[in-house]
């Protein structure tokens, strides 16, 4: 499957909450979700009761689209979470949390998951002082956040820090310092710092049918 290139409101509203996919517009009443009732498309309120399938589907496809990976990414996320010791979905979305796109939205450094990846990709975004430019490279504790010592890097990054709609830094992860943008990876999330409303285990039920 390629790269979703719809209109990514629409994807908020087939889930019926907002998966933040915009930055600023996402915070204010002007975000789809608010205004629009209903899913998407012409049948919407056609719709009889959701399966016990259709939920589960339902699950993994907001987790999906919160994150911004593909099926195949997911299913490979799921196979590590299998070999992992503990609940498996608590351990899916330790891993998804812990992608650095994520990372660099938490720590306020990007308004969105969409912008982030753009912002690692274009090579603004250090660990450890060296550059990653993988959106999905997964932070380990003690793993230091920063953004590259360059003007445009830093201004980028402060911009987003000063916006009014930016959610708290999380517990797991640490600010260092705002000017320059720095933070620590202090622990490894855990399904409770996962922001997005999601029953993990739903997932699973699905995948391992
Ligand atoms: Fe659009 Fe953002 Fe609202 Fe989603 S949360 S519907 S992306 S404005």
């Amino acid at each position: 499957m390629g790269r979703y290139t719809g209109p990514v409101c629409r994807l908020c509203r087939r889930e019926g909450l907002r998966l933040f996919l915009k930055g600023a517009r996402c915070h204010s009443n002007k975000c789809a979700v608010a205004r629009r009732d209903g899913v998407p498309g012409m049948h919407q309120f056609r719709r009889g009761k959701a399966s016990e399938y259709a939920i589960r589907l339902r699950e993994k496809q907001k987790v999906k689209r919160y994150y911004g990976i593909f099926e195949r990414q997911f299913r490979k996320y799921y196979a590590e979470a299998i070999r992992k010791t503990g609940n498996t979905g608590d351990a899916l979305m330790s891993l998804l949390e812990r992608r650095l796109d994520n990372v660099v939205v938490r720590l306020q450094f990007a308004a969105s998951r969409p912008q982030a990846r753009q912002f690692i990709r274009h090579g603004h975004i250090l660990i450890n002082g060296k550059k990653v430019d993988i959106p999905s490279y997964l932070v380990r504790p003690g793993d230091q956040v920063s953004v590259k010592d360059r003007e445009h890097s830093r201004n980028l990054a402060l911009e987003n820090q000063a916006a009014d709609f930016v959610a708290p830094v999380p517990d797991w992860l640490d600010r260092i310092s705002t000017d320059p943008p720095e933070g620590r990876v202090s622990r490894l999330p855990t399904v409770q710092d996962v922001a997005l409303p999601v029953t993990p285990q739903l997932i699973v039920e699905l995948l391992s049918r």
